[in-house]
């Protein structure tokens, strides 16, 4: 509704004169979706959520004209005159660190001087003309960035190994083909602030060595790639695309390829097959992209989140960065937190972070007051953590000894009448539908687990068939041969591990 909104405040200005006074700006996702639409006055900060149509004449004749607060449009009710509450008071807000989301909500996404006079593009800036590519690259080694999509590979050693490919071309590739259920980061992230994730690929491809890049985005994210594109089109105006970028004799051209929402996509092998114009299918690795990728040429991808931490620390410092976070996992995570939460959204926390201050300070605990059960991160390749795991610490590592992994920064949270089987069923379900069909294990396998759930959830299951699962789901990621395949099992093989008394209770028809 945040449109029509705008349209109304719009008239509502014109018609008591004041469009001259009062700057209307259209900024990307605040994060706090539940109580969307959001309106933030400034200079005062006051933060106005749930906003409708209906609200605007109230805002415009009270607010703006009288210098009065809307209390019933506030997060929560002041106690007192001074604690009317602004983006810093709201718990929502308080726990978080944004880095990768900074200028998400506060900037207007379509302007190129917003993005330059909130500091964009001064760590291209930096790159370009005062560091050498190895340098750079050791710059991102010792900040300790892991890769955002998923797979945790540090970013520095990846950029390392696309470096030292000796090649006439390179490509640099931003992986935002985002296909999880219930994830929106590099949606947000794209919509929010295109101009940083442009500013990281250029300090990529600089560093490699490249001069061409591609984007890869869903096709079902129009937003996203027309902002995207207006980026691309403004920062070509500035120079900042180009040749000869900021004098420096660097060359950098970027394009923007739409997938066709397959998630299997996602996988860089297939990714790159998709750009090539062929169909979107895994191959086999070695060779790794950083050795023969788009068109046979060294090619870096990594994930919009990743790229977007790339200007903080060329900017900031490798040890800004790493005082963030934990030891294994520096810096920050984006979290698309839904389920049976309060407040769903994008969240972007310092890794290290629990799971319960997540859900339960950030997200303000769960629907309706209903009892935890579960939650699952990593996506529908994810697995489902219970109760006791709420104080585990938000790191790659951690997650991936609890049995889960931190994937792209999906997190569903479960309440007490969710049933697990049938999550389980709902994740195989998507994964099955999404296999390429290349390789068997993930062809077949998937589809033997999921008439075996199917039968389960609808009581008809039988004595052995908990075990056959857990043997088809081994079999399946140790022999697949992409990452869907290898973690598409994940969901079921952790539901059974936690919640093994429901599978048996569904078996014995007691639920
Ligand atoms: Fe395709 Fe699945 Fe094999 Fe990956 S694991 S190549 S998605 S069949």
């Amino acid at each position: 509704g945040a449109k029509d909104l705008k349209t109304t405040l719009e008239k509502e200005l014109t018609a008591k004169d004041m469009s001259g006074e009062v700057k209307i700006v259209e900024t990307g996702c605040h994060g706090f979706c539940e109580k969307g639409p959001i309106m933030i006055i400034y200079p005062e900060g006051v933060f106005y959520c749930e906003v409708n149509e209906k609200d605007v004449k109230e805002i415009v004749d009270e607010h703006l004209l009288k210098g009065r607060t809307v209390e019933r449009l506030l997060f929560k009710e002041p106690m007192t005159e001074e604690q009317i509450p602004s983006y810093q008071d709201i718990d929502f807000y308080k726990k978080q660190q944004r880095i990768s989301l900074k200028n998400c909500g506060h900037i207007d996404p379509e302007s190129i001087d917003e993005y330059i006079a909130v500091g964009g593009y001064e760590a291209a800036g930096k790159a370009l003309t005062l560091m050498e590519p190895q340098e750079i690259i050791d710059e991102l080694k010792e900040s300790g960035l892991r890769g955002r999509g998923g797979g945790g590979f540090p970013t520095g050693l990846k950029w390392q190994f696309a470096r030292n490919t000796e090649s006439d071309k390179k490509y640099v590739i931003c992986n935002a083909d985002e296909g999880d259920p219930g994830a929106f980061m590099d949606r947000s992230l794209l919509e929010g602030d295109p101009h940083g994730i442009i500013e990281g690929m250029m300090i990529a491809a600089y560093a490699i060595g490249a001069d061409e890049a591609y984007v890869y985005v869903r096709a079902e994210y129009p937003l996203a790639i027309t902002r995207l594109e207006k980026a691309i089109q403004d920062a070509e105006e500035y120079g900042l695309l180009g040749e000869n970028i900021f004098d420096s004799g660097f060359n950098f051209k970027l394009h923007i390829k739409e997938g066709a929402g397959a998630f299997v996509c996602g996988e860089e092998t297939a990714l790159m097959n998709s750009i090539e114009g062929k169909r979107g299918m895994p191959k086999p690795r070695p060779p790794y992209p950083s050795v023969s990728g788009l068109w046979g040429k060294p090619t870096n991808i990594n994930n919009v989140e990743t790229f977007a931490n790339v200007p903080y620390i060329i900017k900031e410092g490798a040890e800004a960065f790493s005082s963030i976070g934990t030891e294994s996992s520096a810096g920050t995570k984006v979290f698309a937190l839904t389920g049976k939460i309060n407040n769903t959204g994008l969240v972007e926390v310092p890794m290290g972070t629990t799971l319960r201050e997540v859900i339960f300070e950030i997200g303000g605990g769960l629907d309706k007051n209903k009892k935890f059960k579960a939650v699952q991160t990593g996506g529908p390749s994810g697995g489902c953590l219970p109760e006791e795991y709420l104080n585990l610490p938000i790191d790659y590592d951690s997650l991936l000894d609890a049995g889960t992994m931190m994937g792209s920064g999906g997190m569903v949270v479960m309440d007490e009448d969710s049933c697990m089987v049938d999550v389980a069923r709902f994740f195989l379900n998507f994964t099955q539908s999404e296999s390429c069909g290349k390789c068997t294990p993930c062809r077949e396998g998937t589809k033997r687990m999921l008439e075996i759930l199917n039968r389960i959830t609808e009581g008809e299951g039988r004595e052995g068939d908990i075990e056959l699962l857990e043997e088809l789901g081994d079999h399946i990621k140790s022999t697949s041969l992409c990452g869907l395949g290898k973690s598409a099992p994940n969901p079921v093989l952790s539901t059974i591990t936690h919640f093994r008394k429901e599978y048996e209770a569904h078996i014995n028809h007691q639920n």
